[in-house]
């Protein structure tokens, strides 16, 4: 008979009482477990400093999980995997009984010395818990230990630079799992497959017959009640720096050799190295900031950025960002890559547009006169999967061409069945997949490109607010790409 090898470790949750933990980590773990993808070999640790019992912890597990739930007794198995230790980080010495206890669950639940340690806490904490997690020997252990860090890393190449000196006297390169969650989105994974699996698009992959590409990440919501944090940040540090540059260095990036963690990771740092630099000048040419005042979303008033009550009644925080990178390589030399992200737009969604060339002589045209692009476009959220716009006869005898489109739905196919982006990313944690986790020397060449628009930024005041909110960002954004005589889809 066939025995599953399911991953084994103790999981220590700093962070325990927070949204983080509550809405992604507990639920996601669930999963798993639910999906048989861990077995009974893994004991989560809850730390924070609310004095919260197990009892009490382990009604909070079962509070946040979605999961329909078939049995009391399936979900009693699965939260007596967890316990809570309160205590507050920065008391050292509170990280000696932290010790017994994952000793005394290592052998409990029999995980071979197996350690993850995940920071769902606020990054000013992440040094402090890293050295003392080394002072205290909490990494001497027959196992692996890995540590999972969240965004924001850091806030500048300099400070995300002392943040990793902070990481690494404690943990090697290979120890350390930096998430972006877009890299555990389904369909962010599926642009390498869609690339490297499919002749018909990797052969037309470049700027022979590619004129530009698109990434769109829109949000419907405003701040919320995070404006405290997002004066401090605002889009540009929130979405560029990781999301939308992570996903550029996978639409550019080369065919690796092999697909293992250093191979994929080695041809997206290449891509990102071939990023062009800006100036502060070419800042303001290819950069395009944006802040949402007041408007309509669904129907309802919704007010300015500037009136929330946690953020400056003159703040030159930006939630929008539009930009033109340009990637100076054989194969993208000439082909703009647009990006646009922002808050409180039209739709909520995520997708990538490639835009394909015309052909040198097409005769047919749709009727008024134009062109019908080929568009390759990725969904990424909420609808996961992809669209091919072609051209097609129109059956009334003459030469006009209607557009058609081939669609591929994933979420439609897989329904609720499609993982989560936690769900993975902790999965391949727990297996020692660092591939979808941003490796250091990454995180260092987007802050080096995105240092420079906000130096830029920051010299200049900015007309804001400059959309209403419930558009697509200022007008701005679209004169950017009718400069080049395209259009954003
Ligand atoms: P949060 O809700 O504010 O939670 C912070 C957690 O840290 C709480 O459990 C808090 O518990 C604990 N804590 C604070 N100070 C402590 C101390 N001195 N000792 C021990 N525990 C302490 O924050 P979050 O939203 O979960 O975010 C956590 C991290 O993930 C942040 O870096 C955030 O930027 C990042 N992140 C969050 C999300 C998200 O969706 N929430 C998404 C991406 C990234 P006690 O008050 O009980 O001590």
């Amino acid at each position: 008979m066939e025995t599953t090898t399911y991953p084994k470790a103790v999981i220590v949750i700093f962070g325990a009482t927070g949204d983080l933990a509550k809405r992604k980590l507990y639920p996601s773990i669930h999963r798993l477990f639910n999906n048989n993808q861990i077995g009974d070999e893994f004991a989560v640790i809850g730390v924070a400093r609310r004095p919260w019992t197990n009892d009490l912890f382990r009604e909070k597990v079962k509070e946040s999980i979605q999961t329909p739930i078939t049995t009391d007794e399936e979900i009693d198995s699965f939260t007596s995997h967890f316990y809570y230790h309160p205590f507050d980080v920065t008391d050292k010495s509170s990280f000696q009984d932290l010790m017994s206890l994952m000793n005394d669950l290592d052998g409990q639940y029999r995980t071979e010395g197996n350690r993850m340690f995940y920071l769902a806490m606020a990054p000013e904490f992440f040094g402090t818990i890293a050295q003392n997690i080394q002072e205290y020997g909490l990494k001497e252990t027959n196992g692996w230990t890995r540590l999972v860090i969240e965004k924001p890393f850091g806030h500048n190449f300099e400070s995300a630079k002392k943040l990793n000196d902070e990481l690494r006297e404690a943990f090697d390169e290979k120890q350390i799992y930096r998430i972006d969650h877009y890299l555990g989105k389904e369909m962010v994974q599926n642009i390498e497959v869609i690339r490297f699996a499919n002749a018909i698009f990797e052969h037309l992959w470049n700027n022979r017959f590619i004129s530009n590409i698109q990434i769109t990440s829109s949000e419907l919501l405003g701040v919320e009640d995070r404006g405290k944090y997002y004066e401090s940040s605002g889009a540009l540090r929130d979405m560029v720096q990781n999301h939308m540059l992570q996903m550029v260095a996978l639409l550019a990036m080369e065919p690796p050799i092999k697909l293992t963690t250093d191979e994929v990771r080695s041809e997206k740092v290449k891509a990102l190295r071939s990023i062009r630099p800006l100036t502060k000048q070419s800042t303001f040419d290819h950069f395009v900031r944006g802040q949402y005042g007041k408007g309509e979303i669904e129907e309802e008033h919704v007010d300015g950025y500037r009136e929330d009550p946690n953020v400056d009644s003159e703040s030159n925080t930006e939630t929008f960002v539009a930009g033109k990178i340009m990637i100076d390589n054989y194969r993208w030399a000439g082909v703009p890559f647009y990006i646009r992200t922002g808050k409180r737009m039209k739709e909520k969604l995520t997708k990538i547009v490639v835009e394909f060339k015309d052909l040198p002589m097409n005769l047919y045209n749709n009727g008024s006169g134009k062109k019908q692009t080929n568009l390759l476009v990725i969904h990424i959220q909420p609808d996961e999967g992809i669209t091919l716009h072609l051209n097609a006869k129109q059956s009334d005898g003459t030469r006009t061409i209607i557009p058609i489109q081939l669609d591929y739905c994933n979420n439609c196919i897989n329904g609720i069945n499609t993982p989560e982006a936690y769900e993975k990313l902790i999965y391949d944690c727990m297996n020692g997949d660092a591939t979808n986790f941003t490796h250091w020397d990454e995180v260092a060449l987007s802050w080096q490109f995105v240092d420079t628009i906000s130096k830029a930024w920051e010299s200049q005041k900015a007309e804001f607010p400059n959309y209403t909110s419930g558009s697509m960002g200022p007008d701005d954004a679209d004169k950017l790409l009718e400069k080049d005589g395209f259009n954003w889809w």
